[in-house]
């Protein structure tokens, strides 16, 4: 089961927002939009992970 998350730390940069808006929404820190297909957005959540200046986005497969 694929699964993604954020763990404490984030500082709000936006950037994860900025890459992949189906996917997360930042007000003031981030969080994981509900209802949201993670497969169809695979590729921009790694992205996201990647840039996170924090690491704090963590992807399962
Ligand atoms: S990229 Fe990282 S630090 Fe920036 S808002 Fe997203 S989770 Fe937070």
């Amino acid at each position: 089961m694929k699964r993604v998350y954020i763990i404490s730390g984030c500082i709000g940069c936006g950037s994860c927002e900025a890459i992949c808006p189906q996917v997360f929404k930042v007000d003031s820190v981030s969080e994981i939009r509900e209802k949201t297909d993670i497969e169809a957005y695979e590729d921009e959540i790694k992205e996201a992970a990647e840039i996170c200046p924090v690491g704090v986005i963590k992807y399962e497969e």
